[in-house]
């Protein structure tokens, strides 16, 4: 890596504890989102460069990785990343802030909670096992939990290191190697996590970091025969593609998609809590988030006062540069996500929507892809504001009037990522809970997000589950073993 004033310099990729020159001699051209300017240029791979790491990754699949290393040293590898990424956070935050818009409150954040994710994992890292299965006196029959084997990781540009532990860390305490494909926007922090790993003394191969095109390096890793597994975080359609071409080799897939995630406040709840959480809820990250609360439902007595706050708070929010410590949220990351935000603002204001606040570009940010939090209410709940994922800061309020009503509203969705609601009645929080068709359901809160907790999502917002123990499940593969015990001759059927 090189740095001058204006630019820096990933001219290599990670591939087998080597920084190897692409092999095409390209780069990418990372845009800081603030300024529109290139500051980065990231070597990208094509498919030779992924069948060198998906090489090197089978590699050390069969060496010390596999053979040497015992389960609890893969846990204190693991425990040492996380360690380097606290010292680092600070220098890694400012890295991906500028990568990707977020403002540095956040990416610090991101940076710590990576740490947690890791740490969480090394201590499974020792505690995977099978399991004795009864059989009778005249076996012993056992199950072993087996490394699926290589990993292809495709990560979104809006959380890099944070979705990357989220792969890595149950990927690597199982056993397997990864080849992680971080996405054309934000290219740079993965690398900048690949010189943690090699500080860290993972053995060669056991991660390999390849940035590139999804047509071209993400579908080389899909397709490649020498990858076992696929796990993906992006949006559907990809998805669905992933999923056809992953079929040629029947590999394992789990995918972490899109959302539109219902808010539902009922009249009883605690509306000072529920506001407050809201207003962070449904415009943090700039709207970019797959679990962004981007319809909120308040039942009818509370739904004026209520959306009038909410609009209040939104246009509150310090829009700004990511580098300011003060800024809450920063700017779209690409130029083709503030389009898309930018026309569904268009659309709800054509359809009509009451606009409380936003719908414009932030005053004094005349550079960069900025737009300013932005509330409709009275949304029609078919509309396609209130249907389909904007990913930006765009909030479609609506009023409800029955419990019934209000379940049905929030399952009226192609997506099922995450749902909340807010109430004091504790019997409704059960029953509404068990009813929202979600990977995640909150009370009282919105979206915890744990490394114990299990999360993914219902219905197209994705398959499988990232986090919890569970998901040491998708990183495993299932051996039974039957050994007879028998001191007896076996039955011959085809004797007589
Ligand atoms: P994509 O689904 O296009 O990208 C996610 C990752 O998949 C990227 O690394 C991308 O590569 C890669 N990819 C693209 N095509 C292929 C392919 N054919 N085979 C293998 N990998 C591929 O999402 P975008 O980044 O374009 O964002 C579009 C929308 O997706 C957003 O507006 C939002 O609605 C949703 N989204 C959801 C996220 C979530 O957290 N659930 C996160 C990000 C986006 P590359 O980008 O390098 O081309």
């Amino acid at each position: 890596m090189t740095e001058t004033a204006q630019m820096r310099r990933y001219d290599r990729l990670y591939i087998g504890s080597e920084w190897v020159e692409p092999h095409s001699g390209r780069v990418i051209r990372s845009i800081d989102p603030s300024t529109e300017a290139v500051w980065a240029e990231v070597a990208e791979a094509d498919e030779q460069d992924v069948d060198a790491a998906v090489a090197a990754a089978r590699a050390a699949m069969t060496g010390p990785w596999r053979t040497k290393i015992t389960p609890t040293q893969r846990g204190a590898l693991l425990l040492k990343l996380a360690e380097l990424l606290r010292r680092d956070a600070d220098r890694l935050a400012a890295i991906e802030s500028r990568d990707n818009g977020k403002p540095v409150r956040d990416t610090r954040g991101e940076m710590l909670r990576a740490a947690d994710w890791f740490t969480f994992f090394a201590g499974a890292a020792d505690k995977i096992r099978g399991a004795e299965v009864p059989v009778g006196a005249s076996a012993h029959a056992y199950t072993r939990r087996q490394p699926v084997g290589v990993v292809g990781a495709i990560l979104p540009w809006n959380s890099p290191i944070s979705l990357s532990s989220w792969k890595l860390a149950p990927a690597l305490a199982a056993g397997n190697t990864v080849v992680l494909k971080p996405a054309e926007l934000t290219p740079a922090s993965a690398l900048e996590l690949a010189k943690l790993i090699e500080e860290a003394g993972f053995p060669p191969g056991v991660v390999n970091v390849v940035p590139g095109f999804g047509p071209v390096a993400g579908q080389a890793l899909v397709a490649h025969p020498g990858v076992n597994k696929i796990t993906f975080t992006g949006e559907h359609r990809t998805a669905q593609k992933i999923m056809a071409t992953a079929a040629g080799t029947l590999k394992r897939v789990s995918f972490e998609c899109g959302g539109k995630s219902p808010y539902l406040v009922f009249a009883d709840a605690d509306l000072d809590r529920a506001l407050t959480v809201a207003v962070h809820s449904a415009f943090r990250s700039t709207g970019q988030s797959c679990s962004l609360a981007s319809r909120v439902f308040v039942e009818r007595p509370a739904y004026e006062e209520f959306t009038k706050n909410l609009a209040d708070r939104a246009s509150r929010i310090r829009v700004g540069l990511p580098t300011d410590p003060r800024t809450h949220i920063g700017p779209h990351t690409s130029a083709e996500q503030l389009a898309k935000t930018r026309s569904y603002i268009d659309y709800g204001k054509e359809a009509g929507f009451r606009l409380l606040t936003g719908g414009g570009r932030p005053a004094g940010l005349d550079r960069g892809y900025f737009v300013e939090p932005t509330v409709f209410a009275d949304v029609d709940p078919a509309s396609r504001l209130a249907q389909e994922e904007v990913f930006g800061p765009v909030l479609a309020v609506m009023p409800f009037d029955t419990e019934a009503e209000a379940v049905a509203m929030a399952n009226d969705t192609r997506y099922g990522l995450v749902g909340g609601l807010w109430t004091s009645d504790v019997s409704r929080a059960h029953r509404v809970a068990a009813q929202i068709e979600t990977g995640l359901v909150s009370v009282n809160t919105f979206r915890p997000i744990l490394p114990a907790l299990p999360y993914g999502g219902f219905k197209m917002s994705g398959i499988g589950r990232e986090n919890g123990l569970e998901v040491l499940d998708a990183y495993t593969e299932t051996k039974a073993v039957y050994v007879d015990l028998s001191t007896t001759d076996p039955a011959d059927p085809f004797r007589d």
